[in-house]
């Protein structure tokens, strides 16, 4: 590759889970510490940053698509944009990416990217560099300060997966298990506070598997971290995501009923109905066990919504394994969720499990789950219609003088008036939509 001038503009393209967007803002940290500054909208970058998923293999795929397209505009404008490929698919297949996409000179892991910078450098003077390596916890207390939040922020607290559920390629791409210094998480917090963050979304592969140590030495789980940022007064609203049933504990559907800064939303994938399907999953709950647990945080809260992940046409599964995933739905009522085909990930057992289910059948299964899904999205946001609650906005709508935002519920509401991004303001729902509710503002409506 030839040298060629430092850039000046930058695009950060994230793909997939949350925690690829907290990493997609954390590196358009390290870019603007460099002086470089985002790309307007419309223009073509000088350097883009593809923040890649590898969960499916939709997902892998779409990541050479891009580099093909990126790289043939900056052959028509006469220029050659730099190409950096991060997340998971770099940490996957660094080597081929190298190997299969001549345009990309950086490749770096999920870990790695602290480096980015000094990888910019070296790529500016005409080297290509790969950097997968995996060194826990490292890179955070090497990132910027945040010094900009939007109204509702993500904040990583925990990174990896032990549980090596059969058809995920987590445990590979993101490494082990690890939790994030409690004090350094406050300290992130408060941060995104004063940047004007009203909501924090706590983030992980698997959220409630975080512990820490207290400023006091003492041991505390995703509920003590909870009840340490509610006490931040300039912070309303509090979530998490995602969490896996296995390592729920009473003080996290506890903090459900005690902390009302914690909103009434949980994501706990299901995945499966089928307990059958569930072991071969390596799932480690059963379907009761898992419709148990959500009766405890029901108890605790009962206006909670609840969401799932959904996988069908796992490796084996029959048509009446497929109808118990159904019957869940039908006893959980869901108030969003997320469905998928199954993904054969190489280098994950269930890829060479017997069995694989086709195509066809998938398709088939999908849709019916779907349709199910969304009948039960509907019924939650009718039965909100009347409810005056609580909206943070968030943006601007299409059209002027409208706002969009989200109830405590995770819904999106639009309303029309006089309000300002960051506001929390009281709201009645009127109308409800599959994917949101139209709401009018209430008098004195900062809430
Ligand atoms: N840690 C979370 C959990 O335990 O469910 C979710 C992590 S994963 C990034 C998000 C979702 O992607 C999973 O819940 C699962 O439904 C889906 N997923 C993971 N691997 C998949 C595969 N090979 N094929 C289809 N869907 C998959
Ligand atoms: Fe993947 Fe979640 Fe299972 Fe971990 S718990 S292996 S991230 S699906």
């Amino acid at each position: 590759m030839k040298q060629t001038t430092p850039p000046k503009t930058y695009r950060v393209k994230s793909f997939g889970c949350q925690m690829n967007v907290y990493d997609g803002e954390r590196m358009a940290e390290l870019l603007a510490e460099k002086g470089i500054t985002p790309a307007p909208e419309g223009e073509d970058a000088d350097l883009v940053v593809l923040n890649t998923c590898h969960i499916r293999e939709k997902a892998a795929e779409k990541v050479y698509s891009d580099i093909g397209r990126i790289a043939k505009a900056g052959e028509e404008a006469g220029k050659k944009p730099l190409i950096a490929v991060a997340g998971c698919v770099a940490q996957a297949e660094g080597e081929e990416i190298m190997a299969r996409a001549p345009a990309v000179s950086m490749v770096v892991g999920p870990q790695a990217y602290h480096r980015l910078p000094a990888m910019l450098d070296r790529a500016v003077k005409g080297e290509r560099a790969t950097d997968t390596d995996m060194p826990a916890n490292a890179k955070f207390a090497e990132l910027p300060q945040r010094r900009k939040s939007a109204p509702s922020a993500f904040l990583t607290i925990q990174e990896g997966c032990d549980k090596f559920c059969t058809y995920c390629v987590v445990p590979y791409t993101r490494g082990a298990e690890i939790s994030r210094p409690f004090v350094e998480l406050v300290e992130e917090a408060k941060r995104l506070v004063a940047a004007g963050a009203k909501e924090i979304t706590l983030l992980g592969q698997n959220v409630s598997a975080w512990s820490g140590e207290n400023e006091r030495g003492h041991r505390v789980g995703l509920a003590g971290l909870v009840a340490e940022l509610a006490k931040d007064p300039d912070l309303a609203r509090i979530r998490y995501t995602t969490s896996h049933p296995a390592d729920m504990d009473e003080d996290i559907i506890e903090a459900h009923g005690s902390i009302a800064k914690l909103m009434p939303y949980l994501h706990l994938p299901v995945q499966s109905g089928s307990d059958r399907v569930l072991k071969a999953m390596n799932r480690s709950h059963t379907a009761e066990s898992y419709l148990k647990l959500l009766e405890r945080f029901r108890a605790a809260r009962p206006d909670l919504a609840l969401s799932g992940d959904f996988i069908v046409g796992f490796p084996g599964e029959t048509e009446a394994e497929f109808e118990d995933t159904l019957k869940i739905v039908d006893e959980v009522r869901y108030a969003a969720a997320f469905s998928f085909k199954y993904s054969p990930r190489p280098g994950t057992p269930a890829a060479t499990m017997d069995g694989q289910v086709a195509p066809e059948v998938m398709d088939e299964r999908l849709q019916r789950l779907q349709a199910a899904l969304r009948r039960d999205q509907m019924a939650f946001n009718e039965a909100s219609v009347g409810k005056t609650c609580q909206v943070l906005v968030e943006r601007r709508g299409k059209k002027p003088g409208q706002w969009l935002g989200k109830s405590p519920w995770l819904q999106s509401v639009w309303f029309e008036g006089d309000a300002l991004i960051g506001d929390l303001v009281q709201a009645e729902l009127l109308e409800a939509g599959q994917n949101s509710l139209a709401a009018r503002l209430r008098e004195g409506a900062l809430a």
